[in-house]
């Protein structure tokens, strides 16, 4: 066989970066600080939950296409509560695999080949995958670093804008800079949607994880996006279970039917008993929320301050649970042979942003490091890293 197995619309992707560098820390006994899961495990209660719904027969057989009512009533009244968003559970809430089913269902849904998709660059690696597999084509509009913060170019975002545009993919909280859009870019790319008659499809994952009183807000709320925009929110994060894959979208009865037509075909259902899990959790007090912020933030500045100390030019996130950092201060410039050596050089692993990155030249000097880990952990990751510039 001559022809290539792989075909050519994934052949540029090769390994996720995150398999690459889980593998090379468990191969080297490194720290792994490069992909974003928590070394403890979510709240006690929820995992009871989810032994009771094993226990009681819920959701061991397929559960509803759309997800259980209960989970999808717990999403919708989540909605409401927080953003006062209202959705109807029935016909404008989907539960998924994960946040990553809610991209490429919304993507395979939603692109037609040859359409543009315009997506803040760094960008999720999944997302250019889940394009490519559409048939569209990626339109970067890079997030630039700026006084110590990465920012939208408004004006690079409109003269993205053309007429094969189709959809808009945001990422806010974002990763991998920790870039929290205000309300004024909202606004913005709202306006910037109306006036262009576009889709937005929005992954809010990290919705919960905004310090220093910073304000998550779904770009689903303004006005004239309600009916435009696709929401993306997954319970890994905020509920530290990352191995349930339970996700879920919000949009109106149209744009939630056309992701169910594609999110049929993938999974069709997944994590039967975990969804009654995640509905429990759901409604936890908001006690909860404030103490998981809480927690990161401290570990944010932790992190952040080791980082520096250390020698690197540190991005303090506004949100997520990852760093940012410019290696040039420590007489680098390439990320991904950074990356790759740090294991020998201090025993921590990080990720290279370049991978993020169409321009990849653009994300070469920067790195990231995860921080949603134990307080010992991060404390031994910033020891071995000050050896680095001693
Ligand atoms: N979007 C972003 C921005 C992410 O960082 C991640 C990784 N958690 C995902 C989506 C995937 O989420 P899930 O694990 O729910 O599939
Ligand atoms: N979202 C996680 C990260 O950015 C990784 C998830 C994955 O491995 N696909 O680190």
């Amino acid at each position: 066989m001559t022809r290539p197995l792989l075909n050519s619309r994934l052949a540029e992707f090769g390994t996720t970066i995150f398999a690459e560098m889980s593998a090379l820390a468990a191969r080297t006994g490194s720290i792994n600080l490069g992909q974003g899961f928590p070394d403890t495990d979510g709240p006690e209660e929820i995992r009871e939950a989810a032994v009771r719904a094993l226990r009681d027969g819920l959701g061991n057989q397929y559960p509803p296409g759309p997800g259980v009512p209960e989970l999808r009533s717990a999403i919708a009244d989540h909605q409401r509560d927080r953003y006062g968003l209202s959705y109807d559970p029935d016909a404008e809430v989907l539960v998924t695999a994960g946040a990553t089913e809610a991209i490429a269902a919304a993507l395979l849904a939603l692109v037609e080949p040859g359409d543009e998709v315009i997506a803040l660059e760094p960008y999720y690696d999944s997302y250019a995958a889940c394009i490519a597999m559409a048939g569209g084509t990626r339109v970067p509009v890079t997030l630039r670093p700026h006084e110590g913060a990465y920012v939208l170019d408004l004006d690079e975002l409109r003269a993205a804008v053309t007429d094969r545009t189709r959809l808009i993919l945001l990422n806010t909280p974002h990763n991998p800079t920790g870039t929290v859009l205000t309300r004024a870019e909202l606004t913005a790319v709202a306006e910037l949607a109306v006036e262009r008659d576009l889709l937005v499809v929005t992954d809010e994952v990290y919705e919960h994880l905004v310090f220093d009183g910073a304000e998550h807000l779904p770009i689903a709320s303004l006005p004239g996006m309600r009916e435009r925009t696709v929401t993306i929110g997954s319970a890994g994060k905020t509920f530290s279970f990352t191995g349930w894959k339970v996700g879920w979208i919000t949009a109106s009865p149209e744009l939630t039917s056309a992701v169910r037509s594609a999110k049929q075909f993938l999974t069709y259902v997944s994590s039967g008993p975990f969804q009654y899990a995640i509905a429990e959790a759901l409604r936890l007090p908001a006690a909860y929320f404030d103490t998981l912020r809480a927690d990161l933030g401290a570990k944010r500045d932790l992190l952040s301050e080791g980082l520096a100390q250390a020698g690197f030019d540190v991005y303090r996130p506004a949100g997520t649970y990852f760093v940012t950092t410019d290696i040039r201060p420590l007489g680098a410039t390439d990320g991904f042979a950074f990356c790759r050596s740090l294991p020998e050089r201090a025993g921590v692993v990080a990720i290279p942003n370049a991978v993020f990155y169409d321009h990849r030249e653009a994300g070469a000097p920067f790195v990231r490091f995860a921080f949603c880990k134990r307080t010992e952990v991060l404390e031994e990751a910033v020891s071995r890293l000050k050896a680095l510039s001693a």
